[in-house]
């Protein structure tokens, strides 16, 4: 591949930067524009070492242009990544491309070291691999993605973006467990919270939804996905949020417990006899509203509810319940709230649960209006009525262009005008 010179990326305006998320088995990517922040092209490599892998690429420039799927063995994330190239190469937006400014990873875990983004070298990449221990299931993953893209373009900056970097504002008090200071301290246990950028980009746009800088407000954010957290963010920064030492803590999730007492854990070891390693899948992969109903898709839960499942029933008011504990405790830490804002998969699109989730907290000041929640839209859009005390939003999240915003802040800022990023 020819290595393009520093005169070429000038000249040529390097303004696109692509976003590499890259899983155990998968890797997720997008290639914007950040003239104008618009998405070049969308893609996912799955099933990564297996024989039936499959990836799914999207040009999004050039009209018409259609989706392309292709199935067959891909060997690894050097593989994975390369069939990506090749792709956005068909395109005319091949990674040797002089425009590429740069390369953005998310990266899971940053511990307290990691506070912003930083451009990737050996000793940045050294501090990931220590931090291993504390996220066994996702650094190794990012760690692969980052050695790959790093060998397929070494002269492009590549850049770091944690999803605990937004929760290292917490206070002490807030991210300390109560457990021995020694013994935590020696293996780095507190609680770290995950979902950061997701939470940064929500909590600032809904800020703007209220006419207000995010230094102004105090807000909720609620992220529901397939993982599932909460965050206080007082005035922009995060005071409070619901995951902890791993993504386990907390909100139940579609297939994670969240919070139970930890003596559960010794307990299926000493009565049950299961291994650390089995309690770890049963409470990662076996729980939450798949340990408690079969499902873990909202869509399908509420087909059963309407249906009269009572299995389905109980697992959306476990889920609810957890949800109305959260929102009344971050309404205590935060004292003033002025918005609870919805997001992800769950939280953008069912009805349902927003409006259970709200249900008899009026003395909080909250209330969903029935035709707001109801309106179906990609847009950031209020669904409290004109009297309600606290907004209750929905906004769209976009972890993948917080990543190549923060990226591009980080080593576009000499390549010449650009639309404001953080908007
Ligand atoms: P995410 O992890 O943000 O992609 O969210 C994935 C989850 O969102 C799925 O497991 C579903 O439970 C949920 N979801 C997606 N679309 C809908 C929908 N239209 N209604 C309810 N839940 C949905």
């Amino acid at each position: 591949m020819t290595t393009p010179t520093t005169e070429d990326s000038a000249a040529a305006g390097a303004y696109r930067v692509l976003v590499l998320n890259s899983g155990s088995s998968s890797v997720k990517y997008q290639l914007l524009d950040m003239s104008d922040r618009t998405r070049l092209a969308v893609g996912l490599v799955e099933r990564i070492g297996e024989k039936t892998s499959r990836l799914v690429h999207t040009p999004l420039v050039g009209g018409g242009a259609e989706r392309r799927e292709r199935t067959g063995p891909i060997a690894d994330h050097e593989a994975a990544l390369k069939a990506a190239a090749r792709e956005l190469a068909a395109d005319g937006l091949g990674l040797d491309s002089p425009r590429l400014a740069a390369i953005g990873h998310r990266v899971v875990h940053g511990g307290l070291r990691f506070t912003e983004p930083v451009v990737i070298d050996d000793e940045v990449l050294k501090e990931i691999e220590r931090l291993v221990p504390v996220a066994p299931l996702h650094n190794p993953a990012n760690i692969t993605g980052i050695r790959t893209a790093r060998a397929l373009r070494p002269d492009l900056p590549q850049v770091a973006v944690f999803d605990t970097a937004f929760h290292t504002t917490m206070p002490e008090y807030a991210a300390r467990y109560a457990i021995d200071t020694e013994t935590a301290d020696a293996h780095r246990i507190r609680r770290y919270g995950f979902h950061g950028t997701s939470h940064a980009y929500v909590s600032r746009k809904a800020a703007e939804l209220l006419g207000r800088t995010p230094e102004e407000v105090n807000v909720i954010v609620l992220h529901l996905g397939n993982g599932a957290s909460a965050s206080a963010v007082a005035g922009g920064r995060c005071v409070e949020t619901s995951m902890g030492l791993t993504p386990l803590e907390g909100l139940v999730m579609g297939t994670r417990s969240g919070d139970v007492d930890p003596a559960v854990t010794f307990h299926l070891m000493r009565v049950a006899g299961m291994s650390a390693d089995e309690i770890d899948a049963l409470l990662n992969k076996k729980s939450g509203l798949v340990g408690l109903c079969g499902d873990n898709d909202m869509r399908e839960i509420r087909r059963r509810v309407d249906e009269g499942d009572a299995r389905a029933a109980l697992a959306f008011d476990i889920y609810v319940h957890r949800l109305k504990k959260y929102i009344g405790a971050y309404s205590a830490v935060l004292g003033r709230v002025d918005a609870v804002v919805f997001t992800a998969g769950v939280g953008e699109n069912s009805a349902p649960v927003r409006e259970a989730a709200v249900a008899g907290l009026e003395e909080l000041g909250l209330a969903v209006d029935a035709d707001l929640n109801a309106v179906r839209s990609d847009e950031p859009r209020l669904i409290s009525p004109n009297y309600a005390r606290v907004a209750v939003a929905v906004v769209p999240t976009d972890e993948e262009l917080e990543i190549a915003d923060q990226t591009f802040a980080l080593v576009g800022r000499d390549r010449g005008p650009v639309v404001q990023a953080h908007n």
